[in-house]
């Protein structure tokens, strides 16, 4: 019959009588395991591992590890809380709540930006999708936690900071320009326009919005809490 396989042919390889005793394999597994610990114990420095964590390796450019959020010069943050990276996460793992910025040169900030290392798979989608260049990677890949909560990095951790990147380096990015090491240049590192009261000035000078005639139909119909409220009958 098509797409069924017949095993009752296959007969497992019979065992030999000093295999079927298992003393003696159990015997020349032992000397196995002897061998090889003899011969690392006299080439110690030869041996294949790192001793870690005294010894670390040193990762390539574009190792995907734990996450940075960049700042621009005024060291505020460069994220502008558009949720591109939250929507081409594949583990759903960041959360993200967007703020108004008091500046008007950027309409919104992350008042909570949380990654999930636990959920994060280290795909570097989030790197990918940011219009704004806010999110790389780095090359710290200690991230070790005892609890669920630990798990979660708000801003407080996912902040570049010199150290980090001192001890562990630049990660996945989106540009590599030059050598590789230095970080690109894009609108969103100019200064800071001022911004004081510049909102609200928009706001008042902004075009009112165009008078519309609803139009016939009933979905244009008035809702109840119109036709009660004080103001030009329908
Ligand atoms: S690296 Fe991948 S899984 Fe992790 S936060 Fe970014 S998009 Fe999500
Ligand atoms: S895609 Fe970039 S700018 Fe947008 S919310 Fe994510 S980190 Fe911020």
């Amino acid at each position: 019959m098509s797409g069924v396989i017949d095993v009752s042919s296959r007969h497992p390889e019979k065992l030999t009588f000093l295999q079927r005793l298992y003393v003696p394999e159990i015997l020349r597994g032992m000397g196995v395991t002897f061998r090889h610990l003899v011969r690392n114990l006299t080439n110690y420095r030869g041996l294949p591992t790192i001793q870690y964590p005294e010894q670390k390796r040193n990762y390539s450019g574009r190792f995907r590890g734990k996450h940075i959020l960049k700042t621009r010069q005024d060291g505020s943050l460069k994220c502008v809380a558009c949720y591109m990276c939250q929507q081409a996460c594949p583990a759903e793992c960041i959360t993200i709540v967007a703020g108004e910025h008091p500046k008007i040169a950027y309409e919104k900030y992350p008042v909570v930006f949380d990654i999930d290392m636990m959920r994060c798979v280290f795909c570097g989608f989030c790197v990918d999708a940011c219009p704004k260049d806010a999110i790389w990677m780095t090359r710290n890949y200690e991230m070790a936690f005892f609890t669920r909560e630990d798990a979660v990095y708000s801003i407080d951790r996912l902040r570049e900071t010199p150290e980090e990147i001192q001890t562990h380096g630049y990660g996945y990015r989106p540009y590599y320009p030059g050598d590789g090491t230095t970080p690109p240049a894009d609108a969103s590192r100019l200064p800071v326009l001022p911004g004081g009261g510049e909102r609200d000035r928009l706001r008042r000078e902004s075009v009112p919005l165009v008078e519309r005639d609803r139009g016939p139909g009933p979905l244009n119909a008035p809702s109840q809490a119109e036709r009660s409220a004080p103001g030009p009958s329908f």
